[in-house]
């Protein structure tokens, strides 16, 4: 049915239809399943999501290898104090992507969204939005389809994977998917969801995959963190009416490219950036 975004914006345009629309209708025929099955499927997917996103807050998930966990408590605790620079959202949106990373480094179920490495962010965004918006779990069920579409497109023209194409790919790609969803969430056009993802993508171009002893752990965590933090101000960038200057079809071969030009040692093997420092290099030899 689509496989470029000017392919769905146009199938959006021809049926004044939202994005969640035409990938739910998509999906159905695809499954074949009825709309409520759809739905059903989606929510339980949601619940896991809500829960990952939740349970590393007030008790501490510690990984095997002890590199994570605790981080997602301490950013509440901070956020709770009501002091923070950036604010209650962004503070509350970086726990919780915190708190699902922490899940899934201690191998706790997760929805990887597209993948484990980048699974704290689409859950945060989207909690995030339903609070400052209240929005119903129907809302959030849709957000869901929206950024399942924006990913599928991201999978078919370029990589959702770090290995093959850098951190910019994995956390890229969920940033672009919950920029969005939220847009698409708070009324904003299909237009608007696309500058959106342009953005959040644009935002981290380049970004190179270098886990600290090949853990999906360390910056990971981190990157989620500043995942969400990127789709929630790339979607209010866009809602302002900022327009990417390039289409996200393009952003999205760029980013492929970039990823293709990465030497290896930058694509998730832990031969590159943070985890050949001398502390990523010791903590390699004693750990593993
Ligand atoms: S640094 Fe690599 S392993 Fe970690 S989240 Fe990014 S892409 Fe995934």
């Amino acid at each position: 049915m689509f496989n470029k975004a000017t392919e769905l914006l146009n199938l959006c345009k021809e049926q004044n239809k939202k994005i969640s629309e035409i990938v739910m209708e998509k999906e159905m025929k695809h499954s074949k399943i009825s709309y409520e099955e759809l739905i059903d499927k989606m929510n339980d997917i949601l619940n896991t999501m809500v829960s990952s996103a939740n349970s590393a807050l007030d008790k501490e998930v510690i990984s095997v290898s002890k590199i994570s966990g605790g981080n997602a408590k301490k950013m509440e605790t901070y956020k709770n104090k009501g002091n923070t620079i950036s604010g209650n959202l962004i503070n509350s949106a970086m726990a919780r992507a915190l708190s699902t990373s922490e899940v899934n480094a201690a191998m706790g179920r997760i929805v990887a969204a597209p993948t484990a490495g980048a699974s704290g962010i689409l859950p945060s965004a989207l909690l995030t939005t339903r609070e400052r918006f209240n929005l119903s779990n129907e809302d959030m069920i849709h957000g869901l389809f929206t950024a399942a579409g924006i990913g599928e497109i991201i999978a078919k023209n370029a990589t959702i994977s770090g290995a093959e194409g850098g951190c910019q790919a994995e956390c890229g790609a969920a940033s672009a998917m919950a920029a969005a969803a939220i847009v698409e969430l708070v009324g904003g056009s299909v237009e608007t969801s696309l500058h959106a993802a342009s953005f959040a993508i644009i935002n981290i171009l380049g970004l190179v995959c270098d886990p600290i002893a090949g853990l999906v752990e360390f910056p990971c965590a981190l990157r989620n963190a500043s995942g969400v933090a990127n789709a929630l101000i790339s979607a209010d960038l866009a809602m302002a009416g900022i327009e990417s200057m390039i289409p996200f079809d393009e952003v999205v071969e760029a980013m492929y490219k970039v990823g293709k030009a990465m030497p290896e040692s930058l694509r998730e093997t832990a031969l590159g950036g943070v985890a050949a420092t001398p502390t990523g290099e010791e903590f390699k030899k004693k750990n593993l």
